[in-house]
């Protein structure tokens, strides 16, 4: 940047010598002057580089632009060490938020998910050899459809809803920790690890569904972005698992599809 100022210094200089206003016509003096501050227009434009909010990494660079709810330019930067993908500064989502539109509107799949997840957990008791009744928690639950049709012992806690206090969820330990849908809402992905950190015994079985992302081949058209909504904002891939998997001392990670969910599991158990 110093030796572009110095640069420009000098040829402000020689265009002040040799294109004063009074020789030219005003068309050429614009288009001259265009010229000499368009790399300032190219500088002010270039993106920021931000700290990538799974890894920390700051290997993260603008990778493009979309419009969110319509009016929101969304900026998506890739991580370039863990490959996930994530939208800085989501202006929108205290304004998405507090909408008041129902689950029934924008989310009627959920009993379906749901019932999907639970299947999914007979499993692993089955295959882990777990006890019968599990401590769950159900990390933003939402609604809390798993507590209502599953037979163990399920606590849920979203800070949208009004159920146990984080103190309260705090003093409870859990064999089982289940985030369904809930990774690529996160902004604050620290936090959140940080949180699950506290809550986690080294027995307690992370059981995450999101959609994973290949950074090598991101599809614009793919509908897990959900542009006119906004509410999805950090887009996980395995590595980031593998951070994931490190931050919270874990021996595994492993990940499955089940009919329409994409399935990620860290447990010490496998
Ligand atoms: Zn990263």
């Amino acid at each position: 940047m110093l030796l572009y100022s110095f640069f420009l210094k000098n040829i402000l200089f020689v265009k002040s010598k040799i294109f004063s206003k009074k020789h030219l016509h005003p068309l050429a003096y614009f288009l001259c002057s265009a010229l000499v501050f368009f790399p300032f227009l190219s500088f002010s434009s270039e993106p920021e580089n931000y700290s990538c909010r799974i890894c920390q990494s700051n290997a993260t660079s603008l990778f493009w632009e979309k419009l969110i709810r319509g009016k929101y330019m969304g900026e998506y930067y890739l991580c370039n060490k863990c490959g996930s993908l994530q939208v800085k500064d989501p202006i929108w989502l205290n304004e998405t938020y507090s909408e008041k539109i129902t689950f029934t509107d924008y989310d009627p799949g959920r009993f379906e998910r749901i019932k999907l997840v639970s299947s999914v957990i007979t499993g692993m008791k089955k295959n882990l050899k777990l006890k019968r009744k599990l401590n769950i928690l159900d990390f933003g639950s939402g609604e809390g459809i798993l507590k209502k049709i599953s037979k163990d012992n399920v606590t849920n806690y979203d800070p949208y809803f009004d159920y146990s206090s984080l103190e309260e969820v705090k003093k409870n330990k859990y064999d089982l920790i289940v985030c369904i849908e809930v990774l690529e809402h996160l902004e604050k992905v620290h936090e959140f690890l940080s949180l699950l950190k506290e809550l986690k015994s080294p027995d307690t079985i992370i059981l995450c569904t999101t959609e994973l992302i290949d950074p090598n081949n991101l599809d614009p058209a793919w509908p897990y972005f959900i542009f006119p909504i906004g509410t999805h904002i950090t887009f996980w891939s395995e590595k980031s698992f593998d951070c994931m998997k490190e931050y919270l001392n874990y021996k595994n990670v492993s990940h499955f599809r089940v009919k329409f969910l994409s399935f990620h599991l860290l447990s010490n158990h496998i």
